[in-house]
């Protein structure tokens, strides 16, 4: 017989009531209730942009090409124009929350917009890189990203040389610390609990089959099945990211 909501949502919550080391793995769907579009599905940016501007090489040949959308991507996260500023939502909070319980040691996310950061989180591994910076790709120094280092039409460093955002662009390899810090809480956990990722992106997307075959009992929030769903999953939400967390909150405070 299928379990029901309610079931399934007690099960979740037992499972992150017990865990020793919970960790958190999200993606670009927990921060869609905080107003920033994933790149996939509805209303997603790739349906807006060509992907390649987040290439390095392209980036590297015609940064011209990529950085006004680069910028129009990143108004949401920077407050600049008459955009306001994104705020954490209540999946962040949860998260936050149940890492000072000591209920989670680690949140990995792919995520690049801070949030979990402004919502508490401290033992943060940033898959992906971050958004606070920028990096001169000719002399490696690092100035803070706002809309003064932003301002001309392709940011140059002092140097001269050629700016990019501080996140991983397609072709560029992950941060050595991201991924070791991953591949550790990964190993570790015994409940990892995913939020809003659909499974896709290679390297991060192997974690959560990395945790199921070390025994971890997997928690899958998304309103949509993903490649995880019938892989790995042991209790599939079908919700959206904060209706959840809160939901999960309440049992597991309860
Ligand atoms: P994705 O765009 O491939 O998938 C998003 C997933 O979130 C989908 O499975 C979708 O069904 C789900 N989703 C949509 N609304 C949701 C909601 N309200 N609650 C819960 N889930 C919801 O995202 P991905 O798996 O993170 O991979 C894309 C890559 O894009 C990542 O590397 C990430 O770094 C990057 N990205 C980041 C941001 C951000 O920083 N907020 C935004 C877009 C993309």
């Amino acid at each position: 017989m299928t379990a029901t909501l309610a079931e399934n949502l007690a099960r979740a919550a037992e499972a992150i009531g017990n865990a020793r080391y919970g960790v958190g793995f999200t993606g670009a769907g927990i921060s869609v209730e905080s107003g920033i579009p994933p790149f996939r599905g509805e209303g997603g940016v790739w349906n807006r942009y060509d992907p390649s501007i987040l290439d390095l090489d392209t980036f590297m040949r015609s940064p011209e090409r990529s950085w006004p959308a680069i910028k129009e991507m990143f108004t949401a996260f920077l407050g600049t124009g008459d955009r306001t500023p994104v705020e954490p939502n209540a999946a962040h909070r949860v998260l936050a929350k149940w890492e000072a319980e000591g209920r989670i040691k680690t949140v990995i996310t792919q995520n690049i917009d801070g949030l979990h950061e402004a919502a508490g989180s401290r033992n943060l591994v940033e898959f992906h890189g971050h958004c606070r910076s920028l990096v001169c790709l000719s002399c490696g120094r690092r100035l803070p990203l706002n809309a003064e280092t932003t301002a001309a039409d392709v940011p140059k460093c002092p140097c001269g040389g050629l700016l990019k955002p501080d996140f991983v662009f397609f072709g560029e390899g992950i941060p050595p610390e991201a991924l070791a810090d991953s591949d550790e809480a990964a190993r570790r956990t015994d409940c990892m609990v995913l939020v809003g990722t659909s499974g896709v992106v290679y390297p991060a997307a192997s974690l959560p089959f990395l945790a199921k075959r070390n025994g971890a009992f997997v928690v899958e929030i998304n309103p949509e099945p993903t490649s995880y769903t019938d892989a790995v999953v042991d209790v599939f939400l079908p919700l959206k990211a904060g209706e959840a967390m809160e939901r999960l909150d309440e049992l597991v405070s309860a």
